[in-house]
């Protein structure tokens, strides 16, 4: 077991006691100083806080007079619990309860003996791992999440009051927008940090301004990540958004006027696929396709027929709205025989893809785009694989073609979201998404709903309203919402209601599979979908089902 032990000059003596008495039995990590002159006690707090949060150290101990200046600078970092200890008692206690890792003692305080022995009992207490105990330790670290920017506090509170909103809200509510999710803190960490300051026009290696060799390590981590998790040739992850990784796949490959064949949005596509009030609908030529009438899926036979005649330059396969399995190798076919480009937005099912939990376009596509928030989870922003024949073109159309300086802060959280991934957990979390994906649906059907396409097969499903109920999405979301469950309108195929009041309403479980949901909740929350919807004008359903949900909720902490 590795103990990180330093001092400032007040407690160098006693630092030289300790480190002799447990050498036998531990490995000590002398973080200094070496010897008792003069010196700042922050410095050498934050090498043994350091060496504690990476995971260097088991153990710290820090020295002073009295212990409490080491104990404040140790306790500002995540994961670090300090605490002063001046009896055997307090530190059996506080490793117990509090799960503290780091030992503050002071000089002035106790005798050597003693202190050796208050080290003795802190270092052999094991952690106490009963719920309550377990409970606070998690709130302490937690600390509502707010720990995150509490500086601003301070120096913004009408900033920081919009973000304690927002914390509040997603603690407070059930999200099943099924583009969202919630990201981990070491994807806000990093997002957060100083590696917004830098300006690195151009690629890792080929930079237009001195000082990139941080940035160049954290966007060429994610690069690596994004080829490894995906097995793909190429990244870019440098794109914005979604709309810009699909802005950057058209100016790579093709021309205005030039046309591309993709879903329609209102029956399921996205706005940067050719809407015509969109920069994509201005400069190409659009031809969209569509699901079929009767299973509301789309018909392969179909598409290859309408490539063939309409002979795009591109098909774009991939939807923010479509239920189904896509069968990516079926498309390579017809783009072979078609003679287009291969390009896939994966943007909704991108997390699924990494898990395993839906086939990858990979393979078979030529560019295959994505957003790096939705099921995925990572922080907000846009990336495209390729294949290397295309590797330059694409490059260069993100920059110097459309883009300026890269956002490196959200690369770096990319790169984390990207490594998160790669763990077995991880995997299992995609395949959760669709078993409580598929769960909630049924409980939604099994009550008299109609679900477009019949069901699901991913993150999302559609539920049609107005066949069912008479009513639009849009009053339907509106109940949901007084009653404390998130979704958003939507149309569904051939919806003969405008965008603004639609027949349906889109239903997702990325968030709340993030939250540790499973199909025990899921059955609760389609039973309360129902119910509110079954009863749309009556606001007395909304509140109890809000009071339900959010007792609910409060068992399932947001990360
Ligand atoms: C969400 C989405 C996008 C765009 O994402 P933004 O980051 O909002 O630009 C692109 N394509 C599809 C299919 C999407 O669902």
């Amino acid at each position: 077991m590795n103990i990180a032990i330093a001092s400032d000059h007040g407690g160098f003596e006693l630092k030289s006691v300790l480190a002799n008495a447990l050498a036998e039995g531990y490995k000590i990590l002398d973080k200094g100083p070496s010897d008792k002159a003069s010196c700042d006690y922050p410095d050498y707090a934050i090498a043994v806080a350091k060496s504690v949060a990476s995971g260097e150290a088991d153990f710290g101990i820090l020295v002073c007079r009295s212990g409490i200046g080491m104990s404040m600078v140790a306790n500002r970092f995540q994961n670090v619990r300090a605490a002063i200890c001046a009896t055997t008692d307090a530190a059996t206690v506080t490793r117990q309860h509090n799960g503290a890792n780091v030992l503050c003692l002071g000089a002035d305080v106790v005798s050597p003996n003693y202190a050796v022995e208050i080290a003795k009992a802190f270092l052999t207490t094991p952690v106490d791992e009963s719920e309550r105990h377990a409970r606070r330790r998690w709130k302490l670290e937690r600390a509502e999440r707010l720990s995150d920017c509490s500086g601003l506090m301070h120096d913004d509170p009408e900033v920081f009051a919009a973000i304690e909103a927002q914390t509040k809200q997603e603690d407070a509510e059930i999200n099943l927008i099924a583009s969202e999710n919630t990201s981990s803190r070491a994807c806000r960490e990093a997002a957060g940090s100083v590696l917004m300051n830098k300006y690195a026009e151009g690629y890792p290696g080929k930079r237009w301004y001195s000082g990139c060799l941080p940035v160049d390590a954290a966007e060429e981590l994610a690069r690596k990540r994004a080829c490894e998790l995906f097995g793909a040739e190429h990244a870019n992850v440098q794109p914005h958004c979604g709309s810009s990784a699909n802005m950057a796949v058209y100016f790579a490959t093709i021309d205005p006027g030039d046309t591309i064949l993709s879903m329609s949005l209102d029956q399921g596509g996205h706005l940067s696929h050719g809407s015509p009030v969109n920069f994509s609908g201005k400069l190409y030529n659009i031809v969209p396709y569509t699901v079929d009438r009767g299973t509301e899926r789309l018909d392969y036979d179909a598409l290859e027929r309408q490539a063939l005649e309409v002979k795009p330059k591109i098909l774009l396969a991939g939807a923010s709205a479509y239920p189904r399995t896509i069968d990516f190798k079926r498309i390579r076919e017809i783009c072979d025989k078609a003679g287009c480009i291969m390009m896939v937005d994966m943007a909704h099912i991108a997390g699924l893809v990494a898990g395993g939990a839906h086939p990858s376009p990979v393979p078979y596509a030529d560019f295959v785009t994505t957003t790096t928030h939705k099921t995925l989870g990572g922080p907000r922003g846009g990336m495209v694989l390729c294949k290397e024949k295309w590797a330059k073109a694409l490059d260069s159309a993100v920059f110097p073609g459309m883009q300026g300086g890269p956002l490196e802060n959200i690369i770096a959280a990319k790169a984390v979201c990207f490594r998160e991934w790669m763990s077995p957990e991880k995997k299992g979390y995609a395949q959760q998404v669709v078993k409580n994906c598929q769960v909630l649906c049924k409980t939604v059907q099994d009550r008299g709903y109609r679900i477009v396409s019949g069901g699901t097969d991913n993150h999302l499903f559609l539920v049609d309203v107005k066949s069912t109920k008479g009513i639009t999405g849009k009053e339907a979301a509106a109940a949901l919402d007084a009653a404390g469950i998130v979704v958003n309108k939507n149309t569904i195929p051939y919806d003969t209601e405008s965008p603004f009041r639609t027949s349906g309403i889109r239903v997702g479980t990325a968030s709340v599979t993030t939250r540790g949901m499973k199909e025990g909740e899921m059955i609760k929350i389609g039973t309360w979908i129902a119910d509110v919807l079954d009863n749309v004008a009556d606001a007395s359903v909304q509140e109890r089902v809000k009071r339900e949900a959010k007792e609910l909720v409060s068992g399932f902490p947001v990360p």
